[in-house]
């Protein structure tokens, strides 16, 4: 087993765990015992790969982005994640998990969701398999992303909006986890990045891990070598790069790059550069990186970009960090949405600002004309349009 990988505790190096009031113990207890064996399963693969081929569109191409690649004087390969239907990665884990779910018996499905994406990804996979669909959603995010709130409603889902805290992402996470306790029998929940108790994180990397599946093949099939020298990816919980790194983790010529959100700075007071700026503790259940005051509590984070305003990353990302086999880096608003505006003109594809903040690091490369890198798009912009707008005065 990789020493990057979840080991039997549920531990990546010092981070992980399951740190969780006793009453949620049933319910991820159960996970923690049946998830391995269930995806195990042939009929659970066979139908999970059915699904993303003819329901997700997968393999999601991976396309060599010339007019970029002339720019910075490298070669870069955009995965596509933006093509998968509903618009980004997110749905490659709410298939897996909405199969886990029925093989669990569960009939009622609950999540959490910050910029939507999740949401309707979840509410997506619920109206495939007529599940009843619960989602929490900070308030002020419910205003900020609306087209992803009708989404939610219209395929049956009840919105509910967090009023707590900064009423964003962190605060619908702890509402849904109070829901499960409430809950514990008949309902799953469904975790949309790599946090959260063991095995969350782990589960939802294993889901999500199709993306370096896919990329090494096709990469092999374009270049004749399948690794890449650069695999970069944004990071808000951290799982569309948990899966653009998942089969490179030990391929250590392959240096992984991660992007946080610097907001309008890392020393700006308004960020959400956890490696930067966070410090160990425990956030949603697991020992990780997080950002928090001397005494604890958990800071605000902030990014223009609501799917990276998360004041954590998962466990396994703290340890790649902590261990040095990924680079965490971050870059600011201004940074992600020039980057944003660049892609589009250049290659006809309008990004999610998320994907933007990977994007943005390309000009900060030391690179040459041989250098492979690959790109995670980890979502289209569509969803962004009004904040593009808006920032650019078009
Ligand atoms: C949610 C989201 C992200 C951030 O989530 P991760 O778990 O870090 O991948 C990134 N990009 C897009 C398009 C998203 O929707």
């Amino acid at each position: 087993m990789s020493k990057y990988q979840v080991n039997q505790k549920g531990y990546y190096g010092p981070f992980g765990g399951a740190y969780i009031p006793e009453m949620l113990y049933p319910n991820v207890e159960e996970l923690q015992k049946k998830y391995l064996s269930i995806i195990q399963e042939d009929n659970f693969q066979k139908e999970f790969n059915e699904l993303l081929r003819d329901y997700v569109g997968r393999p999601s191409p991976l396309y060599y982005a010339k007019r970029l690649s002339k720019k910075y004087n490298a070669n870069i390969f955009l995965k596509r994640e933006d093509l998968n239907h509903t618009g980004a990665h997110k749905i490659n884990n709410t298939i897996g998990q909405i199969l886990l779910a029925e093989r669990l018996g569960k009939k009622r499905i609950i999540a959490e969701t910050g910029a939507g994406q999740h949401g309707v990804a979840t509410a997506t996979v619920c109206a495939l398999k007529g599940l009843e669909c619960v989602v929490y959603m900070g308030e002020i995010d419910i205003r900020r992303q609306a087209p992803n709130v009708a989404r939610m409603k219209m395929m049956g889902a009840k919105v509910v909006a967090a009023q707590s805290g900064s009423k964003t992402l962190k605060d619908a996470t702890n509402e849904a986890l109070r829901d499960w306790i409430n809950n514990p029998v008949d309902t799953h929940y469904i975790i949309g990045s790599v946090v959260g108790p063991h095995p969350y994180p782990d589960l939802v990397a294993t889901f999500q891990s199709i993306i370096s599946e896919e990329t090494k093949k096709q990469l092999f099939e374009k270049t004749g070598n399948s690794l890449p020298d650069y695999v970069l990816a944004c990071v808000g919980g951290g799982s569309n790069a948990a899966g653009m790194f998942y089969h490179f983790l030990d391929d250590e010529e392959v240096q992984l790059i991660a992007v946080e959100a610097a907001g309008h700075g890392v020393n700006s007071g308004e960020s959400a550069a956890t490696t930067a700026l966070g410090n160990e503790g425990i956030l949603h259940g697991s020992r990780s990186l997080l950002m928090q005051t001397k005494d604890g509590q958990v800071i605000e984070p902030y990014s223009i970009s609501a799917g990276l305003d998360y004041p954590g990353i998962g466990p396994q990302h703290a340890w790649l960090f902590k261990s040095g086999r990924g680079k965490y880096v971050s870059v600011t608003d201004d940074e992600a949405m020039r980057a944003g505006l660049q892609l589009t003109q250049l290659e006809g594809i309008i990004p999610a600002i998320e994907s933007s903040h990977a994007l943005a690091h390309l000009e900060k490369m030391q690179v040459d004309k041989n250098t492979n890198i690959v790109v995670c798009l980890s979502g289209r912009g569509d969803k962004d349009l009004d904040n593009y707008m808006k920032y650019f005065g078009f």
